[in-house]
């Protein structure tokens, strides 16, 4: 299987170098050439050996079959339910698809667990040692903290905004024990840690020097891994869905657009992303104009993003796959701050059958409250923007799934706030009160963190 680039000018690469580059050398995104099909889950099939399958055909002969399935199965042990992403029914037509049963509480496991294994095996294969970086404003970094603890080829340096991300949070990142994972708690706030880390992506002589590594939202096999629970939730539900995605970089909506194209799904692609106050995305789809607008503090902070960096992929399907247009628009938009979406891709995204719209905050704390109340359940801030949304829909004869992308323990003030009671954490986050943290303070610039970084490259090899 061979990867392009959604800008047209980045050599043809394979799975693994897809994988271990995150963005393409042209500045764009790596693609599959074609969308293999793939049978849809067969009754009773694990969700480990599905995984297997669909990672497989993406992989082509970067990974044999059989040490896909090996991988997949270590990954997905780390679940704390076997099915990994089940399904509650919260209303007669529609259900809670569940994807925080993994080890920090949120979707992003679902994706790093299998990333983490994929990594440490191609650089096992290939004998190198990789530093992997990653800037966090929450829930990314823990779910990097846990899927790279203990790496035999890896390192992992995470940037997170001092005192700016919860207790929680911090402490999925900061207690793994494990050596290989470096905590920076950088001095400033995340636009800071991520404008470190895209910095030190521009000085090639550093990134060859240490062997450095993105893990963000960008990387195909996220992609790729998250479209096994559209299949599943497709085999077991039938019927046509529609699908309601809480959505900020795009990723998790664009793997249901996936799943379709690869045959995944049966009647039809329907899927709305659900976004906060940050409504770009809604702009976008509303108004084929894709405008820079700054990121605004919302109850679903995970969600707070200005920029969705998947839309370039799925603009490039729109567009008919014509690189040059995709390359014209960004271009644009970096010069100018605004472009409008070409013509064709206008048109081509409104029969797509993928949508959005944005709900707000006040929208997002009244239904924590009233999904409650009708369930007894609780739920995040992030989920509770798309049940929202889902409500709002007009009646029609398909049945609605909402991803539930973290568990309400995870946001503990915020659904307090919202319900008057405080989630109740479930065991794998009550012990980690018990463990040391393990950070350190570092002053919000790149010079401190490079020194960092290459003291830890000059010790690990
Ligand atoms: C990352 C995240 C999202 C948004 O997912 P995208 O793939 O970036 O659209 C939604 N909810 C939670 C809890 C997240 O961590």
């Amino acid at each position: 299987m061979k990867y392009i680039s959604t800008r047209g000018q980045a050599p043809s690469t394979d799975f693994a170098g897809a994988c271990l580059a995150g963005l393409a050398p042209d500045g764009g995104l790596y693609v599959p050439e074609t969308f293999p099909q793939i049978a849809p889950p067969a009754k009773g099939e694990a969700y480990h050996d599905v995984a297997a399958r669909i990672l497989s055909a993406f992989a082509g002969d970067a990974i044999p079959a059989d040490d896909m399935k090996v991988l997949c199965k270590r990954a997905y042990a780390n679940f704390s339910h076997q099915c990994v992403a089940p399904l509650t029914q919260w209303r007669p037509d529609a259900w809670l698809m569940e994807l925080h049963h993994g080890p920090t509480l949120a979707f992003k496991d679902v994706a790093m667990q299998i990333i983490a294994q994929i990594y440490d095996y191609l650089l096992g294969k290939s004998g190198q040692r990789m530093m992997i970086t990653c800037a966090t404003s929450g829930d990314t970094g823990g779910a990097a903290a846990a899927a790279f603890a203990g790496a035999k080829h890896a390192d992992l340096v995470i940037l997170h905004p001092h005192e700016r991300v919860s207790p929680v949070q911090r402490m999925f990142m900061t207690t793994t024990g494990s050596p290989n994972v470096i905590n920076l708690a950088v001095d400033g706030d995340f636009d800071d840690c991520q404008a470190i880390v895209k910095d030190m992506f521009g000085d090639r002589e550093f990134v060859s020097a240490v062997n450095l590594s993105g893990v963000n939202s960008i990387n195909w096999a996220r992609v790729a891994a998250q479209s096994v629970y559209y299949a599943m939730v497709q085999a077991s539900l039938g019927g046509p869905l529609r699908f309601v995605v809480p959505s900020g970089n795009m990723g998790d909506a664009l793997a249901g657009y996936v799943a379709a194209r690869c045959g995944l799904l049966s009647g039809g692609f329907e899927a709305v992303c659900a976004v906060n106050a940050n409504d770009a995305l809604a702009r976008l789809f509303n108004t084929g104009v894709m405008a820079r607008l700054s990121a605004v503090a919302t109850p679903s902070p995970a969600m707070d993003i200005s920029v969705p960096s998947n839309f370039e992929r799925f603009l490039f399907e729109m567009s008919g796959r014509d690189a040059e247009a995709v390359r014209q628009a960004y271009d644009t938009y970096k010069q100018a701050g605004e472009t409008p979406l070409p013509e064709v891709a206008m048109s081509r995204l409104k029969c797509s059958g993928l949508s959005a719209a944005s709900v707000s905050n006040a929208e997002t704390m009244e239904e924590m409250k009233r999904f409650e109340a009708e369930t007894g359940w609780q739920i995040c801030p992030h989920t509770a923007v798309g049940t929202f949304h889902a409500r709002r829909l007009p009646d029609a004869d398909v049945k609605t799934v909402v991803l539930a992308t973290a568990a309400a323990s995870k946001f503990p003030e915020t659904v307090e706030e919202a319900t008057g009671r405080k989630p109740v954490m479930p065991a794998r986050a009550e012990v980690l009160y018990a463990r040391e943290e393990v950070f350190e303070r570092i002053a919000p610039s790149l010079a401190a963190v490079r020194a960092r970084i290459e003291q830890h490259a000059a010790r690990s090899r």
